[in-house]
């Protein structure tokens, strides 16, 4: 078995700025019912949870579709999950995501001003989720 090695920094830099962790950061805490909304309740649990010689792609492609990908992906950084797709996220991804996480939630003030400012609707045609 192989550790899995620490972010660098710029890859934790990246990790702040992506999309998805700006969503899960807004929606983290928004809506506890989450897991019953999830699109991935009517497919085999297996599409996420891949081996690590497999690719992810469709488990992604569907959590992209899904209305509550922040909030799954917020919770996933919450416990520090490591295995399988939530949230669009790779678990690969979510490592550097989860230094930028920490550093983000333990800092809510600036949490708060800095989604202020941010234009939502922009964030999430990025992340695929306001089309159609
Ligand atoms: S984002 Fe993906 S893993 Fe999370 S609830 Fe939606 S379909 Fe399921």
């Amino acid at each position: 078995m192989t550790r899995a090695r620490m972010p660098r920094p710029h890859e934790v830099a990246a990790a702040r700025r992506d999309p998805r962790l700006v969503r899960a950061l807004s929606e983290r805490d928004l809506d506890p019912t989450w897991r019953t909304r999830g699109l991935c309740q009517s497919v085999d649990p297996e599409t996420f949870f891949p081996a690590p010689s497999e690719p992810a792609d469709a488990a992604v492609a569907l959590c992209r579709t899904c209305d509550v990908q922040g909030s799954c992906l917020a919770w996933a950084l919450d416990v520090g999950d490591c295995h399988g797709v939530w949230g669009a996220t790779t678990p690969r991804e979510r490592r550097a995501m989860l230094v930028a996480w920490r550093s983000e939630v333990h800092s809510a003030p600036y949490d708060a001003e800095r989604l202020a400012g941010m234009n939502v609707l922009r964030v999430l045609e990025q992340v695929g989720a306001a089309s159609g």
